[in-house]
């Protein structure tokens, strides 16, 4: 299969998207705006650099919500300079991090960033933990977060165990973005990706055996043909 060619970048009117990369552990990062709105999705590292190519300074500074799908390194391998890096620039707007409950990572980034800076950050964090699909809203976006299978290998590398996992589905203005994060096959994706304007799929399986932890290319395939257009990403370089 040919190289995806990062970054790709999907808009229609004023919603758009833009993967600056998306690749099996090492990083992922994604900015969705929706008018003049920006969330981060899945802070990888290399995140900053991007953001900087893409935004004007000030923009960066108003960035209001970060949404986890999961807390493997090549989704939040970003959040520590990202947290940093906001505090050095002063940023004084408060920032949001959703993320599935039960994900440590995310928990412990944020305690040792509020640890090492206690009483010296210009800015409010609220982590928000999502535990069932119930949709919210924020900067007149509907998140529309759902479970995902998503696992992962323990010390003997045979068994496995679920990590806490979602994907997003984004609406605005009418438009939907689903973005599944790490998953297998699942039928919460299944139903979330049909019909949107675009359905951002991983295909990390390198094989076609499908297993517990990512999709085959044809299994992606099969649901983002049921989607009004579809990426594959997370595809083993
Ligand atoms: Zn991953
Ligand atoms: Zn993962």
């Amino acid at each position: 299969m040919k190289k995806t060619k990062y970054p790709i970048k999907w808009e229609k009117e004023n919603f758009s998207i833009k993967i600056f990369c998306s690749i099996p552990n090492i990083a992922t990062g994604i900015l969705l705006k929706a008018g003049n709105s920006n969330f981060i999705i899945d802070p990888g590292d290399g995140i900053l650099r991007d953001l900087n190519n893409e935004l004007k300074k000030a923009d960066l500074l108003e960035i209001s919500d970060v949404f986890v799908t999961h807390g493997h390194h090549d989704h939040v391998g970003g959040v520590w300079s990202l947290l940093t890096y906001l505090r050095v620039m002063d940023k004084k707007s408060p920032l949001v991090i959703h993320y599935p409950k039960g994900c440590l990572e995310i928990v412990h980034i944020h305690n040792a960033f509020q640890t090492v800076y206690f009483n010296n950050i210009s800015y409010k964090i609220h982590l928000k933990e999502i535990d069932a699909g119930k949709p919210f809203s924020s900067k007149k976006v509907l998140i529309k977060p759902f479970p995902v299978i998503h696992k992962e290998y323990l010390s003997d590398h045979k068994s496995t165990r679920q990590v806490p996992a979602l994907g997003y589905k984004f609406t605005f203005n009418n438009i939907k973005i689903c973005y599944g994060g790490d998953t297998a096959y699942c039928e919460d994706l299944v139903k979330q990706a049909r019909n949107s304007d675009l359905a951002i799929l991983e295909a990390g399986h390198d094989d076609d055996t499908p297993d517990e932890m990512h999709m085959t290319i044809s299994e992606a395939k099969t649901i983002g043909e049921s989607a009004k257009e579809y990426y594959l990403v997370h595809v083993p370089e």
